[in-house]
């Protein structure tokens, strides 16, 4: 590997984070490896992980990147995203629940990223303002804008891009008659932060999938009167409790009244609009530009993750799709990119190429419910990290679809729930408190039991918790 070449990496959270730390392993051991620069908008890595309350725009004039909301809890079991080479237990020298706050999870990873001299690639407060693609030269003109310096810096030219800028900051907002005159709060999801403030009202949310899901128990959770959730085309159908309910999708708003197709009404104090995200690369030349829903194999993209469509086989996505994994997807995408741009993996020719991408698509389009999507994700995540000689063995599978077990037997506490550790062999301790009588989101109170004898007396399972008895200072931040 020349050292001359250059590359450019969009975005430290996750997904980029993991390209920063193949890249440091290679350096470790002592091989060659680019020169390296990432780009970050936000402050701090982490990206969506780096919680903002921040609505709108920021300081800097720019559209604030954050769409997690304060008291956010994995959704996911977090035996399905762990690190083979960094396991949770690695980091909190101890055994953990297997759903944790927001906060608990962005420690963890950057325990991991702290562990490599990563931080020193990263120019954070610098927004990629356009990215073209030269044909003839054979790189990519990049413009930055140092945010804090509020100037572009002068264009630099990379061999390499990989755009990890993530799909869930820019809102899809669809509008429905009466809207505008709708007395309350009107709000997408990427600007939600605090339930407290709908505590006692009847809200509607529109939409089905995972956002949609996790607002309204998490209003519940925090005291919201009554919940309404409503579906364009499929139901959520899960086994809500009596305060959330499910109807067909709203047809108009009269004041705070609200019709659906089914005919009925409601009157509502505020809604939410958990309506996704667009994917959106305006800082992208059009033909470099993925154009694409949230789905599990986006067109014109090699293993899901090499450009195919523009760019001479030198720009690369990481974590662009629907993500049943998240972590170890984006950990494999981005060993195969270093593979690839360090010429340790051959690709094949533009035939082969093409059509192993149409193999996936066709495999994409037969899946009928979410346990096909997770097989089918397994499936993705096994052979990219065979492909890129990974060294572990990512299937989650039987995780995965547990947890889906979990949610449809209980949507309120398949949290409470325990998943094993594939890479510790471990099974995770019950956590103190259940998760809807968990209002303290903070780091310290889920490490700590605040009061052992009632965490004994009322929900309590398992053996002495994480094997200490401890007193730490219980701190509300409601
Ligand atoms: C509400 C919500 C809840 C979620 N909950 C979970 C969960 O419980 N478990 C889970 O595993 N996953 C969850 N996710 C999924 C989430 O997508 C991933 O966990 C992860 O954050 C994706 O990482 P990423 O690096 O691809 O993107 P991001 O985390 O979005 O990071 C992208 C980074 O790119 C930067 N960037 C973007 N554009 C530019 C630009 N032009 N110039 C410079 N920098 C730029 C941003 O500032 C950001 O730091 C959730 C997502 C949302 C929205």
């Amino acid at each position: 590997m020349s050292k001359e070449k250059r590359v450019c990496v969009i975005g430290a959270g996750p997904s980029g984070m993991s390209v920063l730390y193949h890249f440091n392993k290679l350096k470790e051991q002592g091989k060659e490896i680019p020169d390296i620069v990432c780009f970050d908008k936000q402050s701090d890595w982490g990206g969506l992980w780096k919680y903002s309350w921040e609505t709108g725009i920021n300081q800097f004039g720019e559209p604030v990147h954050g769409s997690m909301y304060r008291g956010l809890w994995s959704n996911g079991p977090k035996e399905a995203l762990e690190y083979p080479d960094y396991t949770f237990e690695d980091h909190f020298k101890k055994a953990i629940p297997s759903f944790q706050p927001r906060e608990v999870l962005y420690d963890y990873l950057k325990g991991r990223w702290t562990k490599g001299n990563l931080r020193h690639w990263i120019l954070f407060n610098h927004v990629v303002r356009q990215v073209t693609y030269d044909d003839d030269a054979d790189d990519f003109l990049v413009v930055v804008k140092s945010l804090v310096e509020d100037k572009d810096l002068p264009v630099q030219k990379y061999d390499y891009l990989i755009v990890a800028s993530g799909h869930f900051s820019v809102p899809s907002v669809p509008s429905f008659p009466g809207i505008g005159k709708f007395p309350g709060r009107v709000m997408h999801s990427h600007d939600f932060r605090n339930a407290y403030q709908f505590q006692g009202q009847t809200l509607l949310i529109v939409g089905s999938g995972s956002s949609a899901e996790d607002i309204a128990i998490h209003n519940l959770k925090c005291g919201a009167k009554k919940i309404i959730c409503c579906y364009k085309t499929t139901p959520m159908g899960l086994k809500w409790p009596p305060e959330i309910t499910e109807r067909p999708l709203l047809t108009k708003i009269e004041g705070k009244t609200v019709h659906f197709e089914d005919g009925t009404t409601a009157d509502v104090d505020a809604i939410i609009l958990c309506t996704g995200y667009l994917f959106h690369f305006p800082f992208l030349e059009e033909r470099l530009r993925l154009k694409t829903k949230n789905i599990l194999y986006p067109a014109g993209m090699y293993k899901n993750v090499l450009w195919t469509e523009a760019g001479n086989n030198k720009l690369f996505y990481i974590g662009m799709q629907n993500q049943y994994y998240t972590f170890t997807m984006f950990d494999a995408q981005a060993k195969w990119t270093v593979n690839c741009i360090t010429g340790e993996l051959k690709l094949p020719d533009k035939e082969a190429t093409r059509k192993d991408i149409e193999k996936w698509i066709a495999k994409m389009n037969k899946l009928k419910d979410s346990h096909d999507d997770v097989n089918f994700q397994t499936e993705y995540v096994v052979d990219i990290a065979k492909n890129a000689n990974y060294g572990y063995d990512l299937d989650s599978s039987q995780q995965l679809h547990d947890w889906q077990h979990h949610r449809h037997e209980d949507i309120l506490t398949y949290r409470d729930r325990s998943h094993a550790s594939k890479f510790t062999g471990k099974q995770a301790p019950i956590h103190h408190t259940t998760f809807m009588k968990a209002l303290d989101d903070s780091m310290v109170t889920f490490l700590n039991p605040p009061n052992p004898e009632i965490v004994l007396a009322e929900d309590y399972k398992g053996d002495s918790y994480l094997g200490e008895t401890l007193n730490a200072p219980r701190t509300i931040e409601l």
